[in-house]
């Protein structure tokens, strides 16, 4: 396959810089693209674009702003196959899946067109006589946006859809490891009737050009996924510079809780996808199992079995059901945490080896024995490694699901309706799950945690209005 090389966008214009490639996770020595690197110059020429093309957008109007989205989120489901093909390239993940998430941002640009047609404020009863209040919305201005690379082009759709949608202009920073994603996406916007300079790309190392938005007073919101730790850095940084807004997307160690009660199939469904699929390379996979005395045993048999039978390989091969680990750094890291949990104590019953082809494959690897203090069930591993922990009753699993730092998904196997409700109530997480993995969400609904998982406003749905947005209060006196 022929080699493209993705530029930065600036201003409208493509603009080069060193070249560096992405390799294939599954076929070493594969190149998948070539991109530009961003130097700050090239990062400041993106800010001062954007600077200079937002109020023009947002006067733009609605209708206008509206076909601009939905032509967008068209191309992109056109084109769907291919970037398919090259999300998978370049990720890892399984060309079936790869297709949900192209169709996922493509339906993601189309519903905030539409979302243009709701209501943009509120009228209120003014308590004085004579004088009429309203809420409105203006958009906050520059968005700086931040991407990990496990959804390569979704997450960088949930977040410049809804900022172009409510007026604002952007700089997107994608991770380094999934530029050919975010070039094609750049493509594509540049392809729309979108202004020179409200979109803009600059790729390069978060340290350098992640900084710049973080630091430059041209910005005036950063919009973050990625790990915890950066997510803490980068809240210091937009505070310390300009006070700006953020909103954080960050890490999970998401319990799955299986009741005596559960049906075994739906548990062991559930388990198997929420903590194994993507290669367990979700924000919101399954990662601890929590799993009553009474059905403990049946169920561990049945996952580890399941998992042992996963066939792991090319994601573009159709046999496939587990792609390979996006890094040798990240593989490194979950044989690392492999050998950590053997150490606590907690036993492998499926995988725990990095499968000895060609590329950068790992075994699902479930531990049992597990305790929730252990550094197995507390640290994101962001792998596909999964434990089991025995509890004795609901009490215990709700009380263990909720110890721990993060809070962005939770669920729950059960055929008791009370339990399923006390579990709704309880959970201390942003989404919660009943008889369905942990991994499943839906664009227009809102997406977010709590805890060291979640800062600031949720994203998706109506509610990304919340941060692309700012409220302005309006007093009219006659
Ligand atoms: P990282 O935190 O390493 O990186 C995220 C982004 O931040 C990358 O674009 C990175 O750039 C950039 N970055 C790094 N350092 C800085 C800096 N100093 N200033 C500005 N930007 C910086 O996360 P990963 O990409 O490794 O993604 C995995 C993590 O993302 C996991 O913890 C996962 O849980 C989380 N995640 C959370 C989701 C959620 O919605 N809650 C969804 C998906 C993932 P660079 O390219 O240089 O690395």
């Amino acid at each position: 396959m022929s080699v493209t090389v993705h530029l930065n966008l600036v201003d409208g214009e493509w603009v080069d810089g060193e070249r560096r490639s992405n390799g294939n996770p599954a076929r070493p020595g594969e190149i998948v693209s070539e991109y530009a690197v961003a130097d700050r110059d090239t990062a400041r020429a993106a800010i001062d674009a954007a600077r200079r093309a937002q109020p023009g957008w947002a006067s733009q109007p609605v209708g206008s702003r509206m076909a601009v989205l939905d032509d967008i989120g068209t191309t992109i489901l056109r084109r769907t196959e291919e970037l398919a093909v090259l999300l998978s390239r370049e990720e890892g993940k399984l060309l079936s899946e790869a297709r949900g998430e192209v169709s996922r941002a493509g339906q993601t640009f189309r519903y905030y067109a539409h979302q243009l047609l709701q209501p943009q404020g509120e009228v209120y009863s003014s308590t004085r006589p004579g004088v009429h209040a309203e809420v409105r919305r203006r958009p906050l201005g520059v968005i700086g946006i931040i991407t990990p690379w496990n959804y390569p082009l979704a997450i960088p759709a949930w977040k410049v859809a809804p900022a172009l949608a409510y007026g604002n202009a952007v700089v997107l920073k994608p991770a380094e490891l999934v530029t050919a994603s975010a070039g094609e996406l750049a493509r594509i916007i540049a392809g729309s009737a979108l202004p020179p300079g409200v979109f803009n790309l600059v790729m390069g190392a978060g340290r350098v050009v992640g900084e710049e938005l973080l630091t430059s007073a041209g910005i005036d919101g950063v919009s973050f996924t990625g790990g915890t730790g950066t997510g803490g850095h980068v809240a210091r940084q937009c505070l310390a510079h300009g006070n700006k807004r953020f909103q954080l997307e960050m890490g999970g160690k998401n319990p799955l809780v299986v009741l005596d009660d559960a049906d075994l199939e739906v548990a062991v469904r559930c388990a198997l996808d929420g903590s194994f699929f993507s290669t367990g390379q979700r924000c919101t996979a399954s990662s601890r199992l929590i799993v009553q005395a009474g059905i403990h045993d049946r169920f561990v048999d049945a996952l580890a079995a399941a998992a042992g039978a996963l066939r792991v390989g090319d994601p573009l091969d159709p046999r496939s059901e587990l792609g390979p680990v996006v890094s040798p750094e990240q593989l490194a890291q979950n044989l690392d945490y492999v050998r950590i949990g053997r150490d606590e104590g907690a036993r492998v019953v499926a995988g725990g080896t990095h499968q000895p082809d060609e590329g950068q494959f790992m075994r699902p690897t479930l531990f049992a024995g597990a305790r929730n203090d252990m550094r197995l069930a507390r640290e994101e591993i962001f792998g596909p490694v999964s434990c089991v922990i025995e509890v004795d009753d609901l009490d215990e699993a709700i009380s263990v699901a909720g110890d721990t730092d993060y809070g962005l998904s939770a669920g729950i196997v059960t055929t008791s309706l009370s339990a399923a409700e006390r579990f709704k109530r309880d959970a201390r997480a942003g989404i919660v799950s009943v008889n369905l993995p942990t991994a499943g969400t839906e664009l227009h609904l809102p997406f977010g945690g709590t805890g060291a998982s979640n800062h600031g406003p949720r994203e998706q749905g109506g509610y990304a209005r919340d941060f692309y947005s700012v409220p302005v209060t309006c007093y009219t006196g006659w």
